[in-house]
């Protein structure tokens, strides 16, 4: 079965999940956006197995680390969407505006489309493409456990911004309604930022996708 542990990295509290089949051990990092001691101490401490690296979508506070975890640990990195690219080679430009500590520069092992599958351990997950926040944002959906890791397009009670190059507000609103609430009401989401809610909760309250 799917396990996974959230841990906040960065001055943006980005929600990086660890996630692992707890079976074999192995596991996968979504969004290593930062604070790489951090995250490799809490795998070291639940002696899980670090196979993969998977990326919702390039923003700095996401994939800040990734290029570094990589190299260090001879990881694949799976996702985003190619539509994520010009992000990916803006991150050292991103890394100055924003503060962080250089991204060292990467190349996915692996682009995300939408109906794929990503695998760990035994657990699959389901691939939605998301766009709107970003043109190549995508989610992971496990069905055993009932979760979704949905980086910035959703949050409890808000939705992804849309005011960065290549963002669009209708865009994303249909893809949270197309590809998200087809998930089931009951399903927890982990937002790229703060606390976990339902998509159901969000259909009822969510003053920017409630009724949708
Ligand atoms: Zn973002
Ligand atoms: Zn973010």
């Amino acid at each position: 079965m799917l396990r996974y542990h959230t841990v906040p990295v960065t001055a943006f509290q980005q929600n990086c999940s660890i996630v692992w089949c707890d079976e074999t051990n192995a596991a996968a990092v979504i969004d290593p956006g930062g604070d790489l001691p951090r995250l490799k101490a809490e795998i070291a401490r639940r002696a899980l197995k670090l196979e993969q690296i998977w990326l919702t979508h390039a923003h700095i506070d996401h994939a800040g680390g990734t290029g570094t975890l990589a190299r260090e640990l001879g990881l694949p990195i799976i996702g985003p969407h190619e539509g994520d690219q010009f992000w990916i080679d803006g991150l050292p430009q991103q890394s100055v505006q924003f503060g962080f500590p250089q991204a060292e520069p990467f190349a996915p092992t692996r682009w995300l489309h939408d109906g794929d599958t990503v695998q760990i351990g035994r657990c699959v997950l389901n691939v939605r493409h998301t766009p709107g926040h970003t043109p190549g944002h995508v989610v992971f959906h496990s069905p055993e456990i009932g979760r979704c890791f949905v980086g910035d397009v959703l949050f409890a009670g808000s939705i992804g911004r849309t005011d960065f190059p290549g963002g669009d507000y209708d865009t994303l609103i249909d893809s949270i309604s197309q590809r998200l609430w087809p998930m089931g009401d009951d399903t927890v989401f982990i937002p790229g930022h703060g606390p976990e809610s339902t998509f159901g909760r969000e259909r009822r309250s969510n003053p920017f996708v409630g009724g949708t």
